[in-house]
């Protein structure tokens, strides 16, 4: 629990300005222009300037890309309340995310919680300086989202693993350093036959297949696994115990997605439409059903970050229950998409230009189409649905 007092906070917050004033470059106070922008670190990583870069090293040394981790994971150590100020302070000052990384959305919370003191001390402090990139092996051809149905084979032998079957829908796998991957480890057993193993993307025997989307990216790839070794010691949690630490891991994918928007900070619909329709003579924006639909969405943009708000007091307070990550990864998907929907509608045809240097090279059709992932990605929601009527509403399944 915080127990911060109030006067701490505010000497922290004052603190906090001073020190990103002073270290967070202008260039880095700028909104992010595109998807390249995001600084997801690892070892291909190609920094877009050298102020992407030190703003990275500067945060990361002082625990700042993983606040709330213990220092001696390469965290902050510092509580919620500290957490949310410099969050706070971070927008006010519109400072950049200096990291963002499924090792730190997903991949962290796990190995906090499940992994051994030696995975933490060295996984934990490569993520939390950007070293190592990650990606997610988790759906297969087979098994999306009856996940525990996947087949991929670990042969279990006494110091290592011999690992072969076939992962899809892998999110960067070809720009990976490593994999957190869900293993077969007992065929006569579904949920109970499951491990949890790290895997160097590096090792003989892996290799990627990159598959298009609709908006003309590549942004996930097949992953092939052919008699990969893999060392007994990148098993997180116990062998055939895999399921629990997969689920715990989805509760913060679930989160990162439900957050998505807030995280990537786009311009308020409202102003974008002015900006494209303009004012009518009564000096509102100039299409009366168009701003009847901005204003419900914004009404229902503000519910949600104040439920995310109320939701994650309870949680510091471990008051709520793993199934309110369905909830929210729910709204927050289709509430991306409705965004996206009206920015559409406010851009007119224009918004549609695929190419070209007015619509730097078609950012907000690329950006609309990739919201129609959002409901699938991290489990469909359907299946949110299912778990949101079985597991919260209590209704028969
Ligand atoms: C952009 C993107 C990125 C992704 N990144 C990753 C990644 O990095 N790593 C990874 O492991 N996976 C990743 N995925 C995969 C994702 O987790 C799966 O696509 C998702 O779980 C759905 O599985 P599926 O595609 O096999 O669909 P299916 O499970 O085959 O579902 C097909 C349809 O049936 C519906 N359906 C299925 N079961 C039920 C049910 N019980 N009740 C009601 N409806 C149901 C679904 O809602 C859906 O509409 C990604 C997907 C996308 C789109």
């Amino acid at each position: 629990m915080d127990t911060t007092t109030s006067t701490d906070l505010e000497t922290f917050r004052r603190a906090t300005r001073t020190w990103l004033e002073a270290n967070c470059p202008p260039e880095m106070r700028q909104p992010l222009r595109s998807e390249a922008d995001i600084c997801w670190g690892g070892r291909s990583f190609r920094f877009q300037s050298d102020a992407q870069r030190l703003w990275m090293q500067r945060m990361a040394e002082r625990g700042w890309t993983v606040p709330t981790w213990p220092q001696a994971y390469g965290g902050g150590g510092l509580t919620h309340e500290q957490a949310a100020v410099l969050r706070e302070e971070m927008a006010a000052l519109q400072c950049r995310v200096p990291l963002q990384s499924f090792g730190i959305w997903m991949l962290g919370p796990a190995l906090l919680k499940y992994g051994s003191e030696e995975q933490k001390r060295h996984y934990l402090t490569q993520i939390a300086r950007g070293e190592i990139r990650w990606c997610q092996g988790y759906s297969e051809p087979n098994a999306g989202s009856d996940l525990a149905s996947l087949a991929t084979r670990a042969e279990v032998h006494d110091d290592h693993f011999v690992i072969s079957g076939q992962k899809i829908w892998t999110s960067y796998a070809d720009e990976s350093d490593w994999i957190f991957c869900l293993v077969r480890t007992d065929t006569a057993k579904k949920h109970t036959g499951i491990s949890f193993v790290l895997i160097d993307m590096a090792s003989p025997g892996v290799s990627t297949r990159p598959i298009k989307l609709i908006s003309g990216k590549s942004p996930f790839c097949e992953t092939f696994f052919d008699q990969v070794k893999v060392p007994r010691t990148q098993l997180v949690g116990e062998l055939n115990a895999g399921w629990t630490i997969a689920k715990y891991l989805l509760t913060h994918e679930r989160e990162m997605i439900g957050a998505i928007a807030e995280r990537q900070q786009p311009r308020p619909v409202g102003a974008v439409a002015l900006e494209k329709i303009g004012r009518g003579a009564d000096g509102r924006l100039d299409d009366a059903v168009l701003r009847a639909e901005i204003a419900r969405f914004e009404v229902d943009e503000a519910a949600f970050r104040a439920w995310m708000k109320l939701v994650g007091e309870q949680a510091r307070a471990g008051e709520t229950m793993p199934a309110i990550s369905s909830a929210l990864k729910y709204y927050g998907a289709e509430l991306n998409k409705r965004r996206w929907e009206l920015m559409m509608a406010a851009g007119g045809s224009d918004a549609l230009e695929w190419a070209g240097e007015r619509s730097q090279e078609g950012v907000a059709a690329r950006a609309w189409l990739r919201t129609k992932a959002n409901s699938i990605e991290g489990g469909t929601s359907e299946v949110q649905l299912n778990v949101v009527a079985k597991r919260i509403l209590g209704l028969p399944g």
